[in-house]
């Protein structure tokens, strides 16, 4: 592979411990991608105040990609061009692609009495049942809740058969249900592949050249992300194995060595040539 542009990752379980939200394991490729001044964005479920949170303890200034291919956020004078379809939220630039929160909500309720499910949603889950479910502490779990687009879910004791009545519903809605590495989640008009393509758009218009950029992920919610980039790197699961939702749709993506920030961190520098 030649050297990538810029990189695409995901954070829960791919460059964030699956427990402890770690990255310190990476710190190493982190220093390197920062040294050679290469855009490292991210791309996850995780809200908006959760990345800004993020971003400041790990010294990120590039743009990034919200719950799920929801919005895409580029920082005030980050590209020369104008970023049309833009609307300034704080000092970015917000890329509003997926349908709004509320309606979300109402749809999920919905398709869940007619598939005979009971799915519970962040918005029905106090703070402490959140922190319960997800290992964030009480701080994440505020920044956690401040949604715009997507609801991280779980089905009460849904069967295989009721699980996948429910998705063949949501999809006739063209709504989209992905499972992360924790949660459910469902939103609607966008994905990650979608924001990939989108924010690829205005590098390659700020660089003038057709640049190759490289994704990291290891859930099936990364499939169209890891599909959308030249070229893709799938982590396996704390458990060794890989998200089969990703290999039978691309049986020949590259396949890390290791899980998480560790993983992460060899991938990185096998690709950087360190
Ligand atoms: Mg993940």
């Amino acid at each position: 592979m030649s050297l990538p542009a810029w990189l695409f990752t995901d954070l829960d379980s791919t460059l964030l411990d699956h427990r402890t939200f770690s990255w310190r394991a990476a710190e190493d490729a982190l220093h390197e991608i920062e040294r050679r001044k290469i855009p490292l964005v991210f791309c996850t479920s995780k809200t908006r105040a959760e990345v800004e949170f993020l971003r400041r303890k790990i010294g990120n200034a590039h743009p990034f990609i919200t719950e799920n291919g929801g919005g895409i956020y580029i920082p005030h004078g980050y590209f020369p061009q104008r970023i049309e379809g833009a609307v300034t939220v704080k000092t970015y630039h917000c890329l509003a692609l997926a349908r709004p929160y509320d309606e979300i909500l109402d749809a999920l309720d919905e398709i869940a009495a007619e598939a005979g499910v009971e799915a519970v949603g962040f918005h029905q889950m106090s703070a402490k049942e959140i922190a319960e479910n997800s290992g964030l502490d009480a701080e994440q779990v505020q920044l956690a809740r401040q949604r715009d687009y997507d609801e991280p879910f779980f089905l009460a004791g849904a069967t295989p058969k009721k699980e996948a009545a429910f998705v063949r519903l949501a999809r006739d809605r063209k709504l989209e249900v992905v499972r992360g590495s924790r949660f459910w989640h469902i939103h609607a008009g966008s994905d990650k592949g979608r924001a990939v393509r989108e924010l690829t758009k205005h590098y390659r218009a700020a660089w003038r050249r057709k640049l190759r950029a490289v994704a990291f992920g290891d859930s099936a919610n990364d499939l169209p992300m890891l599909a959308a980039a030249d070229a893709a790197i799938l982590l396996p699961k704390h458990d060794g194995t890989f998200d089969e939702a990703v290999t039978a749709k691309l049986p020949r993506v590259t396949r890390g060595s290791a899980p998480g920030p560790a993983g992460w961190n060899q991938a990185v520098l096998e690709l950087l040539g360190g």
